[in-house]
């Protein structure tokens, strides 16, 4: 059992108040408590932020990037610990909670390197007598939120860039999965970050967000999470012009053309498709296969589909864990039964099963697919492949955009014409051409249309944390 805390101002807080009970997905079980949180606990947190920003941003990057390698290197050296957390906590097989552990911490390293190279400019004046210098400041304290989805990446995403730039951070984890971000912050005490720099806030949600939006101290709202709850914040963030990003709801299209290689498309689909078991906002929810294939990519996919066992993370050998609560599970359930009703053929799976608190399901291909399902028109957010065919790419196209989503798409063809025709035709902010797995970071993560606003990771991370000044001077 931990007894989880908040990190506010380099103290760990929140014994007097009420907790919150943390429960293992895989088998219903205690694992731990944190407080309940608010706003008086944001506004703390946020103070201390504010206060720790100064001197943070007045360091060099190469002396914020030594803070940050330390902490990269703890998390690491921890990593197996970590995992551990994470999986019980959050369900995904521990082989992926370790992978998961690794990724987090690239993205503290690549951008303590990348914040050596926030690079101003200087631009030919009008005048002889004026210079224009450009120059990039850190926006100042960042309040952030995040899912569970991806209890350690999505937290190390967006801190490792703001404190590269230079900002502090108040982090609100998800309160399903808030034992991973304790963790990582208590290696951020280790690695001796000066106090008031990484704040950790969590309990009740709603009111912790209306504090990080209406607090004039924050100066960035950084968001991973629904849609739903990322306009309700755009909204609450309106109303004081708050600098935003959110990394929102997908439904992306797997587009599977005459010319792929199968065992590539097949090898992409099941990373895209099972991989935490299903809940991920990029992962596949629309499978387009191109009609002269169909039979042969089905029996390659059931083939290695029927191989993945589902079960509790923590035992060896198990490809899918449990889904991460019982409303995530009706609507798997919900979504493969309205399916069946209007006449989609199971392949493969079709069934879940609870246990007690558990709520498992296993992998599921459908075919017979028709555009009215709710699978083609909303993110399952569950390991279920839904299998529509198509003749030309003009009409998978337009299937594929026809969706208020533009987070990520993916498409299988080895023949480049067609594929560069594709991805410049695809309205999404990430495209997997023969890649099922395409997020790193150094590379711009993020969504179009309502999949959200700005990027993270690559360049464009580290610029979400920046502010741009042009300076005009006469001499
Ligand atoms: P999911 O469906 O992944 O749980 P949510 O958008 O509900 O997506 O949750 C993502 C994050 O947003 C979590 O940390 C959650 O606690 C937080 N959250 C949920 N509702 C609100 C709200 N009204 N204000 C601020 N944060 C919220």
């Amino acid at each position: 059992m931990i007894k989880g805390r908040m990190y506010v101002n380099g103290e760990w807080t929140g014994d007097s108040l009420d907790t919150i009970d943390v429960l293992n997905p895989a088998t219903g079980e205690q694992v731990g408590t944190i407080p309940n949180g608010g706003k008086e606990e944001a506004r703390a947190a946020i103070e201390a932020a504010h206060q720790a920003f100064p001197e943070w941003a007045a360091l060099t990057a190469l002396e914020r990037a030594n803070y940050l390698m330390k902490w990269h290197d703890l998390i690491l050296e921890n990593k197996d610990e970590i995992a551990e957390i994470l999986t019980k906590e959050m369900g995904k097989p521990l082989a992926e909670a370790k992978g998961e552990i690794v990724y987090s911490a690239s993205f503290i390293s690549w951008f303590a390197e990348e914040g050596k190279r926030v690079y101003g400019r200087t631009v030919p004046a009008s005048s002889p007598n004026k210079r224009i210098h450009v120059q990039k400041q850190p926006v100042g304290v960042v309040a952030s939120i995040t899912p569970w989805n991806f209890p350690a990446g999505m937290i190390t995403r967006k801190m490792a860039p703001a404190l590269a730039a230079g900002c502090t951070f108040v982090a609100k984890p998800a309160e399903l999965t808030p034992l991973t971000a304790i963790k990582l912050v208590e290696l951020c005490e280790e690695a001796g970050f000066p106090k008031g720099v990484v704040n950790l806030v969590m309990g009740d949600a709603k009111a912790i967000g209306e504090e990080m939006t209406s607090n004039e101290n924050v100066r960035k709202l950084t968001f991973t999470g629904s849609t739903a709850v990322g306009k309700l914040l755009m909204k609450q963030s309106a109303e004081r012009m708050l600098n935003v990003s959110l990394e929102l709801g997908g439904h992306a299209p797997m587009i599977i053309c005459d010319d792929a290689d199968l065992d590539k498309a097949v090898d992409g689909v099941i990373a895209s498709k099972f991989r935490n078991a299903g809940q991920t906002c990029v992962c596949g929810n629309r499978i387009f296969v191109q009609e002269a294939i169909v039979d042969a990519f089905l029996a390659k996919l059931k083939e290695k589909t029927q191989t993945l066992k589902v079960g509790n993370g923590l035992e060896e050998g198990v490809h899918i864990g449990p889904l991460i609560e019982k409303k995530g599970y009706d609507k798997v359930k919900k979504h493969v039964e309205d399916a069946v009703e209007k006449g989609a053929k199971v392949i493969i799976g079709g069934e879940g099963a609870e246990e007690g608190n558990a709520y498992f399901y296993q992998p599921t291909i459908l075919t017979n697919i028709s555009d009215d399902m709710l699978v083609m028109n909303e993110e399952t957010f569950g390991p279920v492949a839904p299998i529509q065919t198509f003749k030309t790419d003009e009409e998978v196209i337009a299937k594929a955009n026809n969706t208020r989503y533009g987070l990520a798409a993916y498409f299988f063809t080895e023949n480049y014409s067609r594929g560069m025709k594709l991805s410049e035709k695809l309205e999404y902010g990430i495209v997997g051409w023969n890649d099922g797995v395409p997020a790193v970071a150094q590379a711009p993560f993020g969504g179009m249309k309502e999949s959200g606003l700005g990027r993270e990771g690559g360049q464009e991370g580290m610029e979400a944390f920046l502010e741009t000044k042009f300076l005009s001077i006469g001499l």
